[in-house]
């Protein structure tokens, strides 16, 4: 993956959305990018996505 600055600081932010997701909590996060609550966390117990409804940045991680 070829990550600019800034996308490594927003890597850090989706990492700790990441964490509360898996914990239950999929509502009410701020998008890394744009700092609007728009995030859409889904989890399924296994992919995680993270879509801004604002800004269409995308994030998506897998557990394993
Ligand atoms: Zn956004």
């Amino acid at each position: 993956m070829d990550l600019e600055e800034d996308d490594l600081d927003a890597l850090d932010a989706y990492q700790s959305i990441v964490d509360e997701v898996i914990a239950g909590r999929t509502e009410g996060h701020k998008c890394p990018s744009c700092l609007d609550d728009e995030l859409e966390c889904d989890f399924d117990g296994l992919r995680i996505t993270l879509t801004c409804r604002k800004c269409g940045r995308f994030f998506e991680g897998v557990l394993g």
